[in-house]
Formats: structure tokens, C-alpha cells, sequence
């Protein structure tokens, strides 16, 4: 198994050699500032006792205070965390909003949990993360099998403890809660915005053939947006799950479906496939949208889309990078594809802080507006240094770090 943290800085070093940065700089972006353990008891249902092992990682904080999801995965480690946080704080430069990066996970399978036990787990994460998380110092969100309603849970707790129930120390709540329109959503319209606005460049047709990896919060809105637009969606899947239909998926269908079995196995008018042939289906688009490491060197070769666009952090390695680089495979790489998540997760924040509730159309405006630039400024950049999207996405957001540092 690939180590993200690694495969984080050869991504680092590549870009770092084809631009000349400050040598200290570069000594400084290689380490976390700040990396925090804590063991979280839980009483289950059951009467059991349960400990779990939760983290924070605070990469970076030159552009403003650390921004970044938390996972509750049972693969989830500080490695994984590391690599997550670093990410966060080059995605934060690349889309200009005045954050750095964060990360923050739990080692636990939550699938078989009951909503009490989830809420004390969330509880106990907040408890103790406390100290070093706040609405100037550091701001989580959701990630991977993490909620809304997660989030409202440990907003609450912060309150508890430190008397600041303005909900600023955490984003990605329901609305009435304090979250913003549009964050539901907003990771992968904001892919949606970057697929719009670089498809010529990328030699896409009008109307294009996408295979979605994962159905979950990025990977399900994307199967709607992309449907919604008039693109065929042929296949899909998520943990349980691979379903194929060259014919296009009916979304809608397929998302109630989903909600009444939790997965998209056994959805009418699809043929099951197996989970990772998805990957390798001859499409225009391919969506990665579940975990890291899921693009290697041992199965690049299958990869037969003519763009992939990353919407999951971390999905392709560097080796494979290569390989897709050298092919004529263009990835739209994560830290721009899936910004749309922090993007409005800052706007969530801010408005917190204002007292302010924007609607749901000037929460889009201003995302399209920023997808949209930092979108054609990378693939300006790439064709500058006569690269790709992901090292040109990386010195501009190195750039802007280095430049807030010194
Ligand atoms: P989620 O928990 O809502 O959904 C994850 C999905 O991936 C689920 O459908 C799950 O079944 C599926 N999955 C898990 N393992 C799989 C496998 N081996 N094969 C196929 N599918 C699998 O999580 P999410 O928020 O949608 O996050 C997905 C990815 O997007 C992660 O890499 C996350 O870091 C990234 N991301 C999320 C956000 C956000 O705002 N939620 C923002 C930026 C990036």
C-alpha cells in the first residue's frame, strides 16, 4: 500500500523542480506544524466501553487558520491524516481563500453504529480536540462517513466548553444549525464548474460519458450534476458495490434506491460488475470519488477515459500520474477538482462570524466565480512550464504559501 504522506512529497517534489523556491521554504513545507493523538472512550450502547484513537493535523497556517475535514474510517491513521492536511493547505492556496491546511480522522469503522453512539464518539472528538481547534485557530469539516449532524454535535460540545456558541469552530453543519446553503452540494459543483470551464481545453465533447468511483457525499451529487447537464452517467460505485449501464443510469432512480437499501447494488436496469472494473470503463470522464491510492501503477494501464477528474483527495499516485501524463490522460488534480468543499465551507465561516445569511445563488456565484479563474490560471500555468495540471496547481498554491511566509 502506497503511503499518502509519501506519494504527498514526490507530488511536492516534482513541482519543487521545475521552479526555483527558497530553500528554507521548502525545508519548512515538508513537516506538519502541529500533530495531536488523543483516545476517545466511548460507552456503547451495550453497555461496553470502547476506545478509539482520533487525531488532528495542523499542517500549515501562513494563509489563516487550519481548515480541514475529519474522517471516521477504519483505515484511517495519522499518515493518511498528514497527507490529508497537507493537501488541505495547498488546496486552500490554489482557490485564494485565507485559510491553511488541516486534517482531523478517527480509526473507526461508524457504519454499524447507532446514532447515541456516533454522537458520543463526535462528543468525544470535540472534547478532546477543544484546546487546539477554534474559529481563528483551526475550522473542521466534514469528510469521509462524517455528517452534518456530526458536525452540529461537536459544534454544540465546543460550546459547552469554551462559551463560543457562534458555530464559526466548525463547518459543514445543517442549515438550521448554522451551515450554509450550497455546502451540501458544493464539492462537487464545484468540480462541475472546473469540468465546465476546461472541457474544450481538455478535448472533451459537449456532452461526455462518466464513470463515478464512490457515491457518497462528492460521488452521488456528481452522478446528479453531471445527469442533470445532459452527460450519460454509465457507472457507478460505492463500498458495497459496482454497477454498469452503457445506456446511461437513471440518477434519480438510483439515488432512491440507494437511500432505501444503502447501496447501489441491486439497482434495476444496471449490470453488477466488479467494484474496481468501474475505474477501467471506456468513458470520456472518469470521477474518482472515494479514497486515496485507488489509480496505481499496477492498474494504470487499464484507465481507458480520455480525462480523469479527481474529486476524491489523493486518488492517483505519482507513478501513475506519470504513466496518464504520458499517455495524454489529463487529471484535473484534486487540490483544484474538489476545492469547491473548503471554498464554501470558508463561506460558511464567514458568515458565522458576520452574523450573515447568504442565499444559496450568491453562495454559487461567488464559488463560480473563484472555480472558474483558479481553473484557467492552472491550465495557463501547465502550458507555461509544459506540464501538467497537478504540478502547475501545486507551484502556483506553493507560491502563494511561500509568499505568505516570508
Ligand atoms: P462519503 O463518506 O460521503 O462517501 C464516500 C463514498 O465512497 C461512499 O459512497 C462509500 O461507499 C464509497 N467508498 C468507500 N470505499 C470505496 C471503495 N473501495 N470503492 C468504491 N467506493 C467506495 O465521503 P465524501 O465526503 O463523499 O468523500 C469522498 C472523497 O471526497 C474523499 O476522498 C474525501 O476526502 C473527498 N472530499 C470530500 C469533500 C466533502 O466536502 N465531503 C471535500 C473534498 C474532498
Amino acid at each position: 500500500m502506497n503511503n499518502p504522506f509519501e506519494n504527498a512529497l514526490a507530488q511536492l517534489e516534482r513541482a519543487t523542480s521545475l521552479v526555483s523556491f527558497d530553500p528554507d521554504f521548502l525545508r519548512v513545507i515538508r513537516h506538519p506544524n502541529r500533530q495531536v493523538r488523543i483516545s476517545i472512550p466511548v460507552k456503547m450502547d451495550d453497555g461496553r466501553l470502547e476506545v478509539f484513537e482520533g487525531y488532528r493535523v495542523q499542517f500549515n497556517n501562513a494563509r489563516g487558520p487550519y481548515k480541514g475535514g475529519i474522517r471516521f474510517h477504519q483505515d484511517t491513521d495519522i499518515e493518511e491524516v498528514k497527507a490529508l492536511a497537507f493537501w488541505m493547505a495547498l488546496k486552500c492556496a490554489v482557490v485564494n481563500i485565507p485559510m491553511g491546511g488541516g486534517k482531523g480522522g478517527v480509526t473507526v469503522d461508524p457504519k454499524p453504529f447507532t446514532d447515541g453512539e456516533k454522537e458520543r464518539l463526535a462528543r468525544g472528538w470535540m472534547r478532546g480536540m477543544a484546546d487546539v481547534v477554534g474559529p481563528q485557530k483551526d475550522v473542521p469539516a466534514p469528510d469521509v462517513n462524517t455528517t452534518p449532524q456530526i458536525m452540529e454535535w461537536m459544534a454544540d460540545e465546543y460550546g459547552k466548553i469554551t462559551g463560543d456558541t457562534s458555530g464559526a469552530v466548525i463547518t459543514g453543519k445543517p442549515i438550521e444549525a448554522g451551515g450554509s446553503q450550497g455546502r451540501g452540494t458544493a464539492t462537487a459543483q464545484g468540480g462541475f464548474y472546473v469540468f465546465e470551464t476546461l472541457r474544450e481545453k481538455l478535448g472533451l465533447p459537449e456532452k461526455c460519458t462518466v464513470a463515478i468511483q464512490g457515491f457518497g457525499n462528492a460521488g452521488q451529487v456528481a452522478a446528479q450534476l453531471w445527469s442533470q447537464a445532459g452527460h450519460k452517467v454509465i457507472a457507478v460505485s460505492d463500498s458495497r458495490a459496482a454497477i454498469v449501464n452503457p445506456e446511461g443510469l437513471d440518477i434519480e432512480a438510483l439515488v432512491a434506491h440507494k437511500a432505501s437499501t444503502r447501496s447501489v447494488g441491486g439497482f434495476d436496469g444496471a449490470q453488477t460488475i466488479d467494484s474496481m472494473e468501474v475505474l477501467y470503463q471506456i468513458c470520456d470522464l472518469l470521477i474518482p470519488a472515494a479514497l486515496e491510492n485507488q489509480i496505481h501503477e499496477e492498474n494504470v494501464e487499464k484507465i481507458q477515459a480520455k480525462v480523469v477528474l479527481e474529486l476524491a483527495n489523493g486518488p492517483t499516485t505519482p507513478k501513475a500520474d506519470d504513466n496518464l501524463f504520458a499517455r495524454g490522460i489529463p487529471v484535473v488534480p484534486d487540490i483544484l477538482a474538489n476545492a469547491g468543499g473548503v471554498t464554501v465551507s470558508t463561506f460558511e465561516w464567514e458568515q458565522n462570524i458576520k452574523k450573515e445569511n447568504w442565499s444559496e445563488e450568491e453562495v454559487f456565484d461567488k464559488l463560480k466565480t473563484i472555480m472558474d479563474r483558479e481553473a484557467l490560471a492552472i491550465a495557463d500555468k501547465a502550458v507555461q512550464l509544459n506540464t501538467d495540471l497537478r504540478r502547475a496547481a501545486f507551484v502556483i498554491a506553493l507560491e502563494r504559501i511561500q509568499t505568505a511566509m516570508e
